[in-house]
């Protein structure tokens, strides 16, 4: 059978593109390499403006909402942000990943687990994923699959290459008694061009180290960070993945021939805080809506997802301005935000879901 689309990945990015491309109609075969539910290596933060980018109501795995938010400086001084309105809400990335495969499937999608995708074919009306599962053949596939996309290095084998810019993550969660009372906090610290987060949970804390550039983040500092905040080192389901960022730049199109490239395997994560969910739900969306242009009026989908993608690629051209500031002029940067009608103004534009560059508004 010849699908209509092919996704390769079940995260935020692939399952969003699946239920819209199957609500439109279309047949759609989702691929992962694992089954669900599965763990990802995510914090599982969503801003306002990533909880209402979905295409389904996802408030039900909304397990906390914080209204309040703690910045720690590097000189040890720290300030607090409240909002009348939820900063972040707080998921869990096993269980909503699998919420959007489900939707996808109930959608009419189907899904099919691959160990290993060979190649990729492209012919005139069709692309061939050559898999451990065997040929896959569809008009057009999406490569959702991450930050270290298959499908990415398989494209790049055929063409001028399209790069992307990997800064990583590492993530644990930590038992304390009162989760309820702790508050969501991230912590800068002058040997790290990143920072630690603190996430609290309905039933325990997520705590992480993203590193803007390449200083390694090890669980050794992530167990010292939990003893300073929690008097306990005992750190559960550690894991780190890279953070698909840097793909927003100049006019380079998300892919080649009838293969578009989506979220992180995109490079579509912004670079000030590694914020990828809504980047990767927004883009398989617009990848979904270009697809189903192209089917209908026989256009080049790639052309159609690139100019779409417009808006998005500013939001990450400023995240990528905003981060080399921040973490270049830590201090300065922080004792700025520190302002009360700074930070006012900017915990208003979070909480009503704005993008960077529109923050400031009014
Ligand atoms: C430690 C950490 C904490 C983070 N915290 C947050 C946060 O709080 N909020 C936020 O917005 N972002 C966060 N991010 C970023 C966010 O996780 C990503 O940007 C987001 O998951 C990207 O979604 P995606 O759908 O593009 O890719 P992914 O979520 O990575 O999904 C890719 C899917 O593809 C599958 N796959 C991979 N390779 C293959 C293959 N060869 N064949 C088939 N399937 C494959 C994977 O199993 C996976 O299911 C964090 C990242 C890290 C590492």
């Amino acid at each position: 059978m010849t699908y209509d689309v092919i996704i390769s990945g079940a995260g935020p990015a692939g399952t969003s593109a699946g239920f819209d491309l199957a609500s439109a109609g279309y047949s759609v075969l989702l691929l992962d390499r694992k089954s669900f539910p599965r763990k990802k290596a995510c914090a599982g933060g969503l801003t306002p403006k990533a909880a209402a980018c979905f295409a389904c109501d996802i408030s039900g795995l909304i397990e906390r909402s914080c209204n309040k938010m703690v910045i720690h400086r590097p000189d040890g001084s720290f300030f607090t942000i409240k909002a009348t309105r939820p900063l972040c809400h707080m998921t869990q990335r096993k269980d909503l990943d699998l919420f959007c495969l489900n939707q996808a499937l109930a959608a009419g999608a189907r899904f099919q687990i691959v160990d290993r995708i060979h190649a990729l074919v492209q012919e005139k009306e069709t692309v061939t994923l050559h898999t451990s599962a065997g040929p896959l053949t569809a008009s057009y596939v999406i490569g959702a699959d991450g930050a270290n996309s298959r499908i990415r290095a398989l494209l790049n084998r055929q063409a001028r290459p399209y790069r992307i810019r990997k800064i990583h993550g590492l993530e644990a969660d930590v038992q304390v008694s009162r989760p309820d009372q702790v508050v969501m906090a991230f912590a800068f610290f002058s040997d790290l061009p990143g920072y630690y987060w603190v996430f609290p949970k309905k039933t325990h804390i997520n705590i992480g180290i993203f590193s803007h550039d390449h200083t390694p983040v090890s669980v050794r500092n992530l167990a010292a960070f939990a003893r300073d905040c929690f008097g306990t080192d005992a750190l559960s389901d550690i894991t780190g993945y890279p953070i698909g960022t840097g793909g927003g730049r100049g006019f380079r199109s998300p892919g080649g021939g009838r293969v578009l490239l989506a979220g992180d395997a995109a490079g579509f994560a912004e670079s000030v805080f590694g914020e990828g969910i809504y980047f990767a739900v927004r883009s398989g969306r617009i990848a979904a809506a270009a697809i189903c242009q192209a089917l209908e009026k026989k256009m080049r989908a790639l052309s159609v997802y690139n100019r779409s993608l417009a808006g998005l690629r500013l939001d990450l051209g400023v995240s990528r301005y905003g981060a080399a500031a921040l973490y270049r002029w830590t201090a300065p940067c922080l004792k700025f935000a520190g302002i009360p009608a700074v930070y006012h103004h900017f915990s208003k534009g979070y909480a009503a879901g704005r993008p960077l560059l529109r923050m400031f508004l009014p």
